[in-house]
């Protein structure tokens, strides 16, 4: 084991990391549960081995969940926020090893790192606002003497499956709400990133357990998507949070969707920000080298495409290729790097296939991708970000590729910017810059962007906790983390209750005996 992980588990008090689990629920305890070595893309240095839980591991958790959730429910809701305060709280005693972990194990620069355990943090922050507010509403009644209201109760079980480019933050923007809602949570992380879950369940169990909660409030299963298609056709988990590919949410979809299962599916983007003449081409070029290029493309809200207007279109793009010989590229916890490397050598190889695809299709590479050779780069994971100038109807480029391409489109009019900014199956972020109301305001208008997140001089990339969280088309049409999006953890119930002395049907219909 790494000496950076080491120190990190013990400073998390987590003795094994195969036993961490057990202060929550028991996954691995099969017998013949194989053993995953898992490496860092950082270094290629092998992190640790842990245990894939089997079909009967994951069928105990989930018992042990559906048991803990009869008494969860009974915890009034203000309580239960308290509890997830104080795993805020912990987050934040916790926040400097967690996000090193984030970086270490994925790759993400260490501020980006520390930026996702803060999320974390907010979204606990939010979550206890939450616990009490979630209203009904009440409504007249038609009838006399009749009182009418609709309220939310817990739904049982929510399965959260989960990606390896936000380790840890979308399980938590799921949790912290489902839990405040009276919800009990499985996780089934990314494989790719074990690690950084084993340390959210225990730093959230630990928590559990100093409340006298009993285990199976937060549960963990760590598998392969085995697991994840045990979890969606599993008629015990109401609900089914899957982050990931379109791929995976087409196969969640369809399995949740035949026990008529509810879905919450965040999946992939293609997003692009459209540069006006009337742009302030120095803040876009930050928003455009950061989405590009942060967490080395592997945002689902990654900026991939540049709309520019064709007056501005030549002097934007010496200002990138300028901007992009800049980009420090290495370890992600070296605070100097701006970008650390991808997930995996698999993900090397699709990154080269793609800029093969993309030169076949006609593409014009401004600046040069390829992949990074040499000591600093042994892990064999590093690649040099690129860009190429390109048509929107190449397939390529109607296809998200999970690394550092970032494509250059030219336009004349607003209308045609935003009908190419549409013009893809993905719906996720979107951004346009520009100094003039008429653009912005058409932007966002019903004839603008169809995206679920539209911006105005920020870029694709990020966002902030308080608003929902999703996309259209093939990005799933989910909605998480803020705003009213805790409503899909609760069913809705609508009470009517009559305190009169006749029984009047609705509708005025007459009956009687
Ligand atoms: P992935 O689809 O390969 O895996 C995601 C998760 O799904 C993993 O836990 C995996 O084990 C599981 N899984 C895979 N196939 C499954 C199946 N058939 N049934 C059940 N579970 C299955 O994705 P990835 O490579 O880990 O992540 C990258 C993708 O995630 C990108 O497309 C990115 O855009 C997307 N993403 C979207 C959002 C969002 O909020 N829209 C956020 C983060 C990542």
């Amino acid at each position: 084991m790494s000496l950076i992980i080491s120190d990190i588990l013990h400073h998390l008090h987590i003795n094994n990391i195969n036993e961490a689990f057990s202060t929550g629920s028991n996954w691995g305890s099969s017998p013949d549960a194989a053993v995953k070595d898992i490496f860092s893309p950082t270094d290629g240095k092998k992190i640790a081995s842990v245990k894939m839980a089997t079909a009967t591991d994951y069928n105990a958790v989930v018992e042990s969940a559906a048991k803990a959730f009869k008494t969860w429910r009974t915890i009034p809701a203000p309580k239960r926020g308290e509890i997830v305060r104080q795993i805020g709280e912990q987050l934040r005693v916790n926040k400097k090893e967690l996000g090193t972990l984030v970086s270490y194990e994925m790759g993400k620069s260490l501020q980006e790192g520390y930026g996702e355990v803060q999320e974390m943090i907010d979204i606990c922050d939010f979550a206890v606002g939450l616990s009490r507010q979630l209203y009904g509403l009440t409504m007249h009644s038609e009838r006399p003497e009749h009182r009418m209201y609709e309220q939310y109760h817990p739904l049982g079980i929510v399965g959260v499956i989960s990606a390896f480019n936000f380790p840890v933050a979308v399980w938590s923007w799921n949790a912290m709400l489902a839990w405040v809602c009276g919800d009990v949570c499985i996780w089934k992380p990314s494989e790719k990133t074990p690690l950084t879950a084993i340390a959210c369940q225990h730093i959230a169990q630990t928590v559990f357990k100093a409340n006298n909660i009993e285990d199976g409030v937060s549960c963990l299963v760590i598998g392969d998507r085995e697991i994840g298609e045990l979890m969606a056709n599993d008629t015990r988990v109401p609900l089914v949070s899957a982050t990931g590919s379109t791929r995976m949410g087409k196969a969640v979809s369809a399995a949740v969707g035949a026990r008529l299962g509810k879905s919450l599916l965040e999946l992939g983007g293609n997003n692009a920000i459209i540069i006006t003449e009337n742009a302030d081409l120095d803040m876009s070029l930050i928003g455009a080298v950061f989405g590009a290029v942060g967490t080395a493309g592997q945002r689902c809200t990654s900026t991939r495409r540049l709309i520019i207007h064709e007056h501005v279109y030549e002097a934007f793009k010496q200002k990138l290729v300028n901007a992009y010989q800049q980009i420090k590229i290495g370890d992600p916890l070296n605070e100097n790097n701006h970008m650390g490397p991808l997930i995996d050598q698999d993900a090397v190889t699709l990154y080269l296939a793609s800029i093969e695809k993309c030169k076949a299709e006609g593409g014009n590479f401004v600046v040069e991708g390829g992949k990074l050779d040499g000591d600093a780069y042994s892990s064999g994971c590093y690649v040099k970000p690129c860009i190429a100038e390109v048509e929107n109807h190449y397939q390529i480029v109607q296809h998200e590729t999970f690394a550092p391409i970032l494509y250059l489109i030219k336009f004349k009019t607003i209308e045609e910017a935003i009908e190419l900014q549409n013009g893809v199956p993905q719906g996720l972020s979107s951004a346009i810059m520009t100094q003039n109301l008429r653009e912005a305001e058409t932007f966002l208008s019903y004839a603008g962007s169809d995206c679920g997140i539209a911006n105005v001089n920020i870029g694709t990339s990020g966002a902030e906790i308080g608003g929902a969280f999703g996309g259209e088309k093939e990005t799933g049409g989910g909605r998480e983390s803020g705003s009213d999006a805790w409503k899909v953890y609760m069913r809705r119930q609508t009470n009517t209750i009559n305190y009169s002395k006749t029984l009047p049907l609705a509708q005025g219909i007459k009956f009687d005996l």
